[in-house]
């Protein structure tokens, strides 16, 4: 049985007797897939235009290069690794709209990725693109050819927003490219952007909602930063913007969390991958070096919170797997106050190797 190490530590030092009284409740997230990612950055090939918010100029930490340069570089680094026995790895086409590529260059990226994934270096294929760029016959041609899944750069279902952001394209779209993506037997992966212009955090639980609705295998959610060189930037400067400030970002992606996980989706990462090169160009926005842990930790606070309000009555403690002792008082312990608030307080928690979490009622 799944609590028999927390049983036994009940009825040896919680409970004087009988069964123990409480709440067991398991963590609703799915389990998150490892791999090691071996990034392809198309360079904005594909765009129609500038985003107001993009740094992937910044983020692919290199100067644009053609995509002759990039598949030949590919190519050059696949094979290096694999005679240097590495891998395996998801390859994962970035930084631009790769379905929008102009022919053959989907093909050709895919046919080279093939030959590896063959030699067994390459284990998934991935790519992003917009949601205006997704043709069911040409994704239904990419699955063929060896895609496996397609993240759609969503950033909110917020016409309103999608307008101050400049994306050219409404919520309409992304929910019919996604459809589109699994109709052609791809995984899909979905990206938001909470904090673009004219964006808050109830827009956000509406994006969740959606998210949810469209039933992705795994969501990206990236808070809007400002980045030196973008649109944004002057929009920022000219007073026309004000970023989400941090804590107020904790709190809506820990909201964000629960739903996610409670409809199955793998939240994949939240905040950028940190790059000096990335950081450096960062003028304003929410970040910090823990922001997932700091979020994933608040909606755990917010599971044990329900589960508390349901006991109707004190806790005597909390037992919890061993894999969240790192998490559960969240960064710096800075959740240790709003655990004792509901009546548990540090010594009142303990970490077991079960896999699932009791909240012990006290004894009446
Ligand atoms: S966000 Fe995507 S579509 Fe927009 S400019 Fe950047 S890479 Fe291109």
């Amino acid at each position: 049985m799944a609590s028999t190490h927390i049983v036994r530590h009940l009825r040896q030092n919680v409970i004087s007797g009988g069964s123990p009284r409480g709440r067991f409740f398991r963590h609703p997230e799915p389990p998150r897939e490892r791999t090691r990612v071996w990034p392809v950055y198309i360079s904005f090939q594909g765009c129609p235009g500038r985003c107001v918010f993009c740094a992937q100029s910044v983020q692919a930490g290199a100067p644009p290069v053609s995509l002759g340069e990039t598949l030949a570089a590919m190519e050059g680094g696949l094979a290096q690794a694999a005679r240097d026995g590495r891998g395996p790895y998801e390859l994962a086409f970035y930084g631009g709209v790769f379905t929008a590529l102009p022919e053959p260059w989907p093909r050709r990226f895919l046919e080279a990725a093939l030959r590896f994934r063959r030699a067994g270096l390459i284990g998934r294929i991935r790519c992003s693109t917009r949601p205006d760029a997704c043709p069911p016959g040409l994704l239904a041609e990419l699955a063929g050819l060896g895609l496996d899944l397609v993240e759609i750069g969503a950033q909110t279902f917020d016409d309103a927003v999608l307008i101050a952001s400049g994306r050219g394209h409404d919520a309409q779209a992304t929910r019919r490219a996604a459809r589109a993506v699994r109709a052609a037997g791809l995984d899909l992966g979905l990206q938001l952007l909470p904090g673009l212009p004219r964006h808050d955090p109830a827009a956000l639980a509406r994006d969740v909602a959606e998210t949810c609705a469209l039933a992705p295998s795994l969501v990206r959610i990236h808070p809007c930063l400002v980045v030196e060189g973008t649109a944004l930037a002057d929009l920022y400067r000219a007073g026309r913007h004000v970023p989400w400030p941090l804590e107020a970002t904790i709190d809506a992606l820990a909201e964000a969390l629960v739903p996610l996980w409670r409809a199955g989706v793998a939240v994949a990462r939240l905040g950028l991958a940190p790059q000096p090169e990335l950081e450096a160009a960062i003028i304003a926005g929410p970040r910090h070096p823990a922001l997932g842990d700091r979020a994933r930790a608040r909606a755990l606070l917010a599971l044990v919170r329900e589960e508390a309000a349901a006991l109707g009555g004190a806790p005597a403690g909390l037992f919890a797997p061993r894999r969240f002792a790192g998490q559960l008082l969240g960064h710096a312990g800075e959740l240790a106050p709003a655990y004792a608030a509901l009546g548990l307080p540090r010594e009142l928690l303990r970490f077991t190797r079960d896999e699932v979490f009791f909240l012990a009622a006290k004894a009446v």
